[in-house]
């Protein structure tokens, strides 16, 4: 009789983990895959946590990210509510909070990334959120029914989401950025200064360059002000941080693996460690190559999660296949819908097409004449094509890119 092979482990039940026990499957894997995962809900969607969620125009049981069946009918053994506590790399094993010892074939990390810790006096205070989880953001929802004045610290996409879902609803809020400018790490100058406006039009008070001293609170130990480098107060019921994330590699770390801002791994998912796979927000995977983009990151994106996952799950079927997509990104803010491709470096030409004014325009980034990537707001169809492009290396002048009228295709071989 045949000998019955060890499982594939995921310890991770959200997009990485699922998206890779679902290709799996549909490659042809047919070992057991278990699927841990720590939070208590079916694993769900995050994006709509910080958009629909919040402003009230998305429900819990929209959230979900398969349907009720999946797991079972896929053969998809989910352990929900269960922590893995111990790796041990050599012996291909994984040891969970009840002490439940999971020999495996394969083991996959992808446990996904937490909440940068927020140090400064006062973070303890009752009033005072973090927004990753389902949990987090409930708790931020229920906040906001008796909340007339709100304080986001931090203007990246996560806290500009907050911002604008909570200003939908009415409350009052400022914007705090420690940066000279919003998104300094994703957008180019005329990019940051265009969202702050686009805030500052919906009524949002958004400060630039000036960090927070300390968060001061009630006689209840609810925060109500937060007081800033230079002594500014804003008063506020509730504070919500978008302060950036960690890699959840602790795991990974114990158990001896390569890491450098999460878990090394390359363009299949496989870590330092034979045997032992790295996806998602917590792996620094290889990246497809382009010219004058970092070999290895980690893109805290579904795509890259997704993506990430498929090249895992090929290896594990016995069909290799290196993740090769474009990376891209989205962000809804009120009504504007941003839609990000490639990865842009200093030193590119910077290309507006399309007036910012009108809240429909990309922004093109050509390095050595090549598109290498491209942002967009409220235009899905130039997005699209961007991405093809961009995935072709195909080479454009400045002007014609600028010009509206030049229709957005690979140019004819001369
Ligand atoms: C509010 C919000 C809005 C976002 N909006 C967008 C967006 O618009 N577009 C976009 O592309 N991306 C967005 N993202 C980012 C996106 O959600 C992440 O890139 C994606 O969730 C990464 O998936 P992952 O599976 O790698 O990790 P995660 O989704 O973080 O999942 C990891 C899971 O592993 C669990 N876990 C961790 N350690 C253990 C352990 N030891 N044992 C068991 N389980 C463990 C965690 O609890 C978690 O459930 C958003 C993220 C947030 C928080």
């Amino acid at each position: 009789m045949a000998e019955a092979r060890k499982p594939l482990v995921i310890v991770g039940a959200s997009y990485a983990g699922v998206q890779l026990a679902a290709s799996a499957r549909e490659l042809g894997f047919a070992d057991r895959i278990v699927l841990v995962g720590d939070e208590r809900h079916a694993p769900y969607q995050r994006p709509p946590l910080s958009k629909g969620l919040l402003s009230g125009r998305t429900t819990r049981e929209q959230l979900s990210l398969r349907g009720a069946d999946f797991f079972a009918e896929n053969g998809i053994e989910l352990l929900l509510g269960r922590r893995a506590e111990a790796l041990d790399a050599a012996a291909l094993t994984v040891r969970l909070d009840d002490g439940a010892r999971l020999e495996a074939g394969w083991i996959a990390l992808a446990t996904g990334a937490r909440c940068r810790p927020f140090t400064c006096p006062g973070a303890e205070l009752a009033g005072v959120f973090d927004l990753r989880t389902l949990d987090d953001a409930e708790r931020i929802a229920e906040a906001a029914h008796s909340c007339a004045r709100a304080c986001v610290i931090g203007g990246g996409f996560i806290g500009l989401e907050v911002a604008s879902a909570l200003r939908t609803r009415g409350a009052e809020v400022t914007v705090v950025e420690a940066q000279p400018r919003l998104l300094a790490r994703a957008f180019p100058p005329a990019m940051s200064d265009y969202v702050a406006r686009a805030h500052r039009a919906q009524g949002t008070q958004v400060l630039t360059g000036t960090g927070v001293r300390e968060l001061l609170g009630d006689a209840q130990g609810r925060v109500a002000a937060v007081v800033l480098d230079d002594g500014r107060r804003i008063e506020c019921e509730m504070v919500v941080l978008g302060i950036g994330v960690l890699p959840n590699d602790a795991l990974a770390q114990q158990a001896g693996l390569a890491l450098d801002n999460g878990i090394l791994a390359d363009r299949l998912g496989r870590s330092s460690a034979p045997g032992v796979l790295a996806i998602g927000d917590v792996a620094a995977m290889e990246l497809p190559p382009a010219p004058g983009v970092p070999r290895r990151m980690r893109l805290e994106s579904i795509q890259a999660a997704n993506d990430g996952a498929r090249a895992a799950a090929s290896l594990v079927a016995g069909r290799p296949e290196p993740w090769r997509a474009v990376p891209w990104f989205w962000s809804d803010q009120y009504h504007l819908k941003f839609q990000m491709a490639g990865l842009p470096q200093p030193g590119d030409e910077v290309v507006l097409r399309g007036d910012m004014a009108s809240d429909r325009f990309s922004v093109f980034y050509l390095r050595d004449g090549v598109l290498a990537a491209a942002q967009s707001v409220n235009r899905p169809a130039e997005h699209l094509h961007s991405r093809k492009l961009i995935a072709e290396g195909t080479r454009f002048g400045a002007a014609e890119l600028a010009d509206p009228s030049f229709e957005l295709r690979r140019p004819a071989p001369a």
